[in-house]
């Protein structure tokens, strides 16, 4: 799907799922929110529905930064990859992966089909995220889940 037919189904889409830092929520890892105009402009006259799979899975705030480890969101999904602290080393596969079902089950309670996600999040990253010590082409694990249930996933970059 090219960026154009994303930004369409978002124009046309009641209600949307967001990542709620993009909505002013202070739930980052580091204690801080990413407030956007261009995304809050974009959801003007639309029911939204705010998530933070990792506060939700009960991370929490602040709380150590984690990087996915051999792989991106598809691979931690498909269990060939994990998510872990970056300086601790301690996993947090499972935290990932149950805050993806919360997100999932949100989006599915409220009939939700899109979705605008905070780019390169180890979470909600829908193009970059980072993996093994670098920013990667790939998913985070909500991300990679969203999309696997067939919403589709804009980035905050994008608009
Ligand atoms: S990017 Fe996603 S997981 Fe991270 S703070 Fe924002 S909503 Fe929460």
């Amino acid at each position: 799907m090219t960026r154009e037919e994303r930004l369409a189904a978002l124009r046309e889409a009641p209600v949307v799922l967001v990542s709620a830092c993009l909505l002013g929520e202070a739930c980052r890892y580091d204690g801080k929110s990413k407030g956007s105009s261009p995304v809050m402009r974009a959801l003007e006259g639309k029911e939204v529905v705010p998530v933070c799979p990792e506060t939700g899975a009960g991370l929490g705030i602040p709380r150590p930064a984690v990087e996915l480890k051999g792989g991106a969101g598809a691979e931690v999904l498909a269990g060939r990859a994990r998510a872990a602290e970056v300086e601790s080393g301690k996993d947090r596969t499972e935290a990932f992966r149950q805050g993806a079902e919360l997100a999932l089950a949100a989006a599915r309670r409220f009939g939700v089909r899109v979705a605008v996600l905070k780019e390169r999040s180890p979470s909600c990253g829908t193009q970059g995220t980072h993996v093994d010590g670098a920013v990667v082409r790939g998913q985070g694990v909500t991300a990679a889940l969203l999309s696997q249930a067939g919403l589709i996933v804009v980035s905050d970059e994008e608009l």
